[in-house]
């Protein structure tokens, strides 16, 4: 008898909590509003994320904006019959993996002028050298004197660019990792609100160890980010958020140098609204002419679409020439932050079936890596970093 009052009782709960808590973004929110639905806005993060009170009736009506505008489903998730003060803050974690979350739909692609003047100061000779300069390295070992060489090239090299520009909001730092001497290096392009989350474009400067000059992977994208650091500096574009520009130690190793980076922003509540990762972008066979991967597993689906559509505004692209791409394992960087809640990119040079064969031997050189292609990526990364970093003069 007991049980079935209790069961009668819970039966009922539904019907009693007649608004339910749904998390939501800013974009989706204000999508809905132009189509006359009000919801009340119980809580809102800086990352773009809001809880919603919704009947039944509205969700309805909400999934089916979503539906027609976006051709989509969803767009918003169920977060619980009441809310609770630490939901998107603490418990949202749990809940939702923030890295999947579709922050990006509806983003607008709106700094064109900005994006082409740092485009054009992009310099393929000075990628060349970089990669060059990076490839001198007889390899760049986590665990060798060479691989602890070339960090702190990359470091001084960073401090060259600092003092060639007189960039007195650009800084960086070391982060080491307990396993092995080689340290990434993590340098900070201040913007005027430091307050707001910051974007991430990495790539990993090691190679495995014994004549690995590791031209395409990974020379091919630090030298990447180098070469996007020095144009936004030369272009004097003033950015609302933060840049980091990350080269990881101890990526072949086990992503333990990105574990290390990923956990000292965590530590130090560094906030990131992006991630980029560049891990291969000059490997060009004949099928890949024009193309590019995107790689969808541990990455946001609705940041992948965004960066897409950058490539077509930017680049000219079509959507047959950006296609999808399966690792199947955590198979760089990218994975360490999207696993830390984080939301990642991570654009390929060509597919798996047609893959870099030379990679981790001594044949990756700088002889093999096709220039133009790989200056498509090193412009779609200077069109992410400044399309989101919120341009402002
Ligand atoms: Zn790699």
């Amino acid at each position: 008898m007991k049980i079935i009052i209790l069961f009668l009782i819970f039966s009922f709960i539904p019907q009693i909590h007649a608004e339910d808590i749904y998390v939501t973004s800013l974009q989706n929110l204000s999508l809905a509003q132009k189509k006359g639905i009000t919801l009340q806005t119980v809580s809102k993060n800086q990352s773009g994320l809001v809880a919603v009170k919704m009947t039944e009736k509205q969700r309805k009506t909400f999934a089916q904006v979503m539906h027609e505008e976006k051709h989509t489903c969803g767009g918003y998730t169920f977060a619980g019959t009441e809310y609770k003060a630490d939901l998107l803050d603490q418990s949202l974690a749990k809940i939702f993996n923030f890295a999947d979350f579709p922050v990006f739909d509806n983003k607008e692609i709106k700094n064109q002028v900005h994006v082409n003047k740092v485009r054009s100061l992009l310099s393929a000779d000075r990628y060349k050298n970089y990669i060059q300069n990076l490839t001198d390295f007889p390899d760049r070992a986590a665990s060798s004197n060479n691989g602890v060489a070339a960090s702190t090239w990359i470091m001084d090299e960073v401090t060259r660019i600092k003092e060639s520009f007189k960039a007195e909001n650009l800084s960086a730092f070391y982060v080491s990792n307990s396993r092995y001497p080689q340290k990434s290096v993590v340098v900070t392009l201040e913007g005027l609100s430091a307050e707001k989350p910051g974007l991430v474009l990495g790539a990993h400067m090691d190679t495995l160890k014994r004549n690995k000059p590791g031209a395409d992977d990974d020379a091919s994208g630090s030298a990447a980010v180098l070469e996007v650091l020095q144009a936004v500096l030369s272009s004097k574009v003033k950015l609302d958020r933060s840049i980091y520009f990350i080269l990881y130690s101890a990526e072949e190793v086990g992503l333990v140098g990105s574990r290390s980076v990923v956990n000292h922003f965590k530590n130090n509540k560094m906030q990131v609204e992006a991630v980029m990762q560049l891990d291969m972008i000059g490997y060009q066979p004949t099928k890949s002419i024009q193309k590019m991967h995107f790689v969808t597993d541990n990455t946001n689906v609705s940041l992948n679409n965004y960066v897409k559509q950058l490539a077509k505004v930017y680049l000219n692209k079509t959507d047959a020439q950006l296609l999808d791409l399966k690792c199947g394992y955590s198979c760089s960087d990218h994975a360490r932050w999207h696993s830390a809640g984080f939301p990642a990119t991570f654009p390929f040079e060509s597919s798996f079936s047609d893959h870099n064969r030379s990679i981790h031997t001594s044949r990756d050189t700088i002889s093999l890596v096709n220039i133009d292609h790989a200056m498509q990526f090193v412009h779609l990364a200077a069109a992410f970093v400044i399309e989101l970093g919120e341009p402002l003069n």
